[in-house]
């Protein structure tokens, strides 16, 4: 399937619009999505304002909603027919409208949720976007600032640390999309405080990835049989504890074959439910009844999470994550789509819902630019434990203050 093209060419200022919106039940499609020539330019620049090229945008499943003509949320709006999609985005800065701006050409800036439009070369209110100080290029490479270090590492620490009892030692802990961007994370996070870890995700070589990442086992979804190899794994890796704590960013029938092997006083943590986003379901879906009878008898509480509820442990969550993956001590694994540049993100955003990812979903629309290319090399050549010394001594939360917004 082709892309619908508004122009015939994909000149420099390319930009992706919604072209229409899925039918009700459906997912989103790549015929959904139009590609059209921007006209972005520099001319009467306001003194508020950048003209950057966009260098990397992100995809992520939450955007699902913004296709609807109702989000059904009230902290992000419907994407609009004939407008560009937007999403969290990097981008380099070409020119500013002010000469007594603190963001200058040559910057990377990012915007961290979801207003980054998907176009070659935009112009940004200088107020949406952070820049990003070159010093933390040589901890961490810019597309982790959408991912481990960014809206999917801040959704798995501030959950983990901060939205109920933090998992420890006795904990069993089961995360579903597991082999995601925050799935990854939490796994992680959580075998960090000595629980035991087990992911559920939709391949067995994303299975496989995950013993890597510190789980102690994973169930591939799609295989015959998924509550029988839970139980075979709860019984070799847990030595037959129930499940204690429940990270469910899936729902839908898996989610009940996982909490029917909760054990009393268990807690599900309710961050998606990836498997019902294309259905016209009411946002957090009620469990069955069945399910949700054996939730009562069994004390097992569920609790809708949401990041934006944190915003107060942004700045400490974000420099922690960007000292863990400056170290090493956290893998920020990532899918990086670099086909067709800006167009080639609504062909991404399809593959990330239908699970093309493993670990963070991002689209690569530019190289970096020359400066940010060298210190990133710098970086990759750097051992973990330098870059963890700098990041200790320089890397501040009050350095993230700006992203709490
Ligand atoms: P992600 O996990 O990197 O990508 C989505 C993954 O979902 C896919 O890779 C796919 O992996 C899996 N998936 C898709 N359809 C599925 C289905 N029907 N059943 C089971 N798995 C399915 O995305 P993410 O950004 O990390 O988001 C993960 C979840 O966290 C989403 O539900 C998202 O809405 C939620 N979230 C919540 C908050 C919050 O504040 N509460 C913040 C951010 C994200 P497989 O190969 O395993 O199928």
């Amino acid at each position: 399937m082709k892309l619908a093209r508004r122009h015939a060419s994909s000149s420099a200022g390319s930009q992706v619009l919604l072209r229409s919106r899925p039918q009700p039940g459906a997912a989103v499609s790549v015929d959904d999505f139009e590609v059209a020539h921007s006209s972005a330019t520099s001319d009467r620049l306001q003194p508020n304002e950048l003209l950057c090229q966009t260098l990397m945008l992100s995809v992520d499943p939450f955007l699902r909603c913004r296709f609807n003509e109702s989000t059904g949320v009230d902290y992000t709006l419907p994407y609009q027919i004939g407008q560009p999609i937007t999403s969290a985005g990097v981008g380099v800065v070409l020119k500013s409208g002010s000469s007594v701006s603190n963001v200058q050409p040559g910057d990377l800036v990012l915007e961290p949720f979801d207003s980054w439009p998907w176009t070659e070369r935009c112009r940004m209110p200088v107020e949406s976007v952070t820049r990003i100080p070159p010093a933390l290029g040589l901890l961490i490479p810019p597309s982790a600032l959408l991912g481990a270090c960014g809206q999917p590492g801040l959704t798995a620490l501030c959950g983990i640390e901060h939205h109920a009892a933090p998992p420890g030692p006795d904990d069993v802990v089961v995360v579903s999309a597991a082999a995601g961007a925050v799935g990854s994370l939490v796994g992680q996070l959580a075998a960090r405080r000595g629980a035991t870890v087990i992911g559920v995700c939709g391949t067995d070589e994303k299975a496989a990835a995950l013993a890597r990442l510190g789980f102690a086992g994973a169930v591939n979804y799609r295989s015959p049989d998924v509550g029988g190899q839970l139980d075979d794994l709860l019984l070799r890796v847990a030595g037959g504890r129930r499940v204690s704590l429940y990270w469910d960013n899936v729902g839908g029938e898996l989610s009940d074959a996982i909490i029917a092997r909760m054990r009393d006083s268990g807690g599900i943590t309710l961050c998606g439910q990836i498997s019902m986003y294309d259905t016209d379901e009411e946002y957090p879906p009620p469990l069955p009844a069945a399910t949700a009878a054996f939730a009562a008898e069994h004390a097992i509480s569920r609790d809708r999470y949401l990041l934006l509820n944190h915003k107060q442990q942004f700045p400490a969550a974000l420099a922690e994550l960007c000292r863990l993956v400056a170290s090493d001590e956290l893998v920020a694994t990532e899918t990086v789509y670099d086909e067709g540049g800006v167009a080639g993100a609504a062909a991404s955003f399809v593959s990330m819902m239908a699970g093309g990812n493993f670990g963070k979903a991002v689209v690569r629309c530019a190289p970096l630019p020359p400066r940010a290319a060298a210190v990133d090399r710098v970086r990759r050549a750097m051992p973990a434990a330098l870059r963890e010394q700098i990041c200790r001594r320089f890397v501040t939360p009050e350095q993230f203050a700006g992203l709490v917004g």
